[in-house]
């Protein structure tokens, strides 16, 4: 197998050797893979019930359920969130934070097979592997726990369940109800499709619907008493079109049109579109979003109609820690790739026949760890971003995918619910087990990770986009 260098030996961070003695890792490494089949079943069945956000009632329920069986304490409803919840073992500093999401995507529901089949048409499917990021940190949690327990290490081991990372945001309010505020350090992972551990970043996001109101009139009879709330989304999405040539490169905007009219012979009193913008630095944002609005504002001024906007989410750009991605790319190492029988190499031979496989690198029999790279693509973004700017955070990726595989598609909703998602889930969770045990073995690992993040951060505040008093937007996925 082909293992990277060592991410410490690029960045020079050193890894200190107060670290997890050799053959506790090997037993630590023999344990997960005798455990790995109940935590297998547990992210199928998360990914069975496949809830979108903030209805994620019994994948929580389920690894709430495997946590207090284990010692863990439970915390529920976190932020005034019905399925957020912490789950706590140990005492004392330092206090391990491991985050893990459950949520699904509307219409992404897909059969274990190699071929477009949805288990239920239209239903929401796992399409970005939650199911297997949830199943893999819970077992990273337990695991971790079973060594401190035995070792009598200081220290606390809590999990966090994040609930709607697709664009609900949890982890924001989350962390504005406190509970990050005793964490010292903050570990977690996404599924992928390459096992890489780096100092990759992603984008800063603020998003909103604009809500247009204008006067209702027969479309035929009297236009002319009509005030159209749909020409006023048209016209302010036409000015975000044009608006994208002026903006700063790396810049995306996206919308979709929430409500455009009843029907077409009265003129629509209400239309509403839901716009995201996006850029890698939340701070350039900012100046793009004030713009956005002026947009917003041009187009009720030009159609005589009111504009109200409501700020449904933002999150930051990930701010990446030196000291922790090296721990992780180091664990990753350790905890070695994985290799696929012939039948799953055929599995994913027949999925990567319906994919563009331009810029996608070819099938080996195995997924290898790719070298640590400084930063790679420009990716979405994740509420993750909102706790790397309030302490030490790090996340990795583990192929849970075969290579070319989009996220939030069919086929990475079938490869999440069957071995190849579950033998990337299980790289994932032997890298997060061995280094929460680094860090709890080493405090001097913590401080590092401390130096690194005060450092990135360069003085810049955490404040977050979302409007102080407003909550989890806990509707978000509703359909009328
Ligand atoms: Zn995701």
């Amino acid at each position: 197998m082909k293992i990277a260098l060592p991410l410490a030996a690029c960045l020079s961070v050193p890894i200190l050797s107060a670290q997890l003695p050799r053959a506790d890792r090997a037993r630590v490494l023999k344990q997960m893979d005798d455990t790995a089949p109940h935590y297998g079943q547990l992210s199928r069945l998360i990914w069975e019930f496949a809830e979108v956000g903030y209805k994620e009632t019994k994948s929580s329920a389920l690894l709430q359920d495997e946590l207090r069986k284990h010692g863990f304490r439970i915390e529920e409803n976190i932020g005034n969130i019905p399925t957020a919840f912490t789950a706590t073992w140990g005492s004392g500093a330092p206090v391990i934070a491991l985050m893990g999401e459950y949520d699904a995507l509307p219409e992404l529901s897909q059969e274990d097979v190699p071929e477009r089949k949805p288990r239920s048409v239209g239903a929401p499917g796992h399409g970005c592997g939650h199911n297997l990021f949830g199943a893999a940190v819970a077992m990273a949690a337990i695991t971790a726990k079973d060594y401190v327990e035995q070792h009598k290490l200081p220290g606390t081991i809590r999990f966090y369940g994040t609930p709607a990372e697709e664009g609900g945001g949890g982890k924001v309010y989350m962390a504005r109800a406190g509970a990050f505020r005793d964490a010292d350090v903050a570990l977690t992972w996404h599924p992928g499709s390459e096992n890489h551990a780096g100092l990759g970043s992603s984008l800063a996001n603020i998003n909103a619907k604009f809500k247009f109101r204008g006067v209702a009139s027969h479309a035929a009879s009297a236009p002319w008493n009509g005030r159209s709330a749909l020409d006023a989304v048209l016209l302010m999405n036409h000015a975000l079109e044009l608006m994208r040539e002026h903006v700063p490169t790396e810049t995306r905007i996206h919308y979709i049109i929430t409500k455009g009219g009843a029907a077409p012979n009265i003129v629509p009193e209400n239309a509403e579109t839901y716009v995201y913008a996006r850029h890698p630095k939340m701070t350039v944002l900012d100046g793009v979003w004030a713009r956005v609005v002026k947009c917003a504002e041009a187009a009720a001024l030009a159609t005589e109609t009111k504009m109200e906007m409501e700020i449904v989410n933002s999150v930051w750009d990930v701010l990446p820690n030196d000291a922790l991605a090296a721990l992780l790319d180091k664990n990753l190492n350790a905890a070695g790739g994985v290799k696929y029988t012939p039948e799953e190499r055929a599995f994913a031979e027949k999925l990567r026949r319906t994919m563009d496989l331009s810029s996608a690198p070819p099938l080996g029999s195995e997924e290898t760890i790719v070298p640590p790279q400084v930063m790679r693509g420009l990716g979405g973004s994740t509420d993750v971003g909102d706790i790397s700017w309030q302490l030490p955070t790090a996340q990795f990726t583990a192929a849970t995918w075969a290579p070319g595989t989009s996220a939030h598609s069919w086929q990475s909703t079938a490869f999440s619910g069957m071995t190849i998602g579950r033998k990337g889930m299980l790289v994932a969770a032997k890298t997060l087990a061995l280094t929460v045990l680094d860090l709890l073995h080493d405090p001097q690992q913590v401080k590092l990770a401390r130096e690194a993040f005060e450092k990135r951060r360069a003085g810049v505040e955490y404040r977050s986009r979302v409007p102080a008093l407003q909550g989890a937007p806990l509707t978000y996925r509703d359909t009328k």
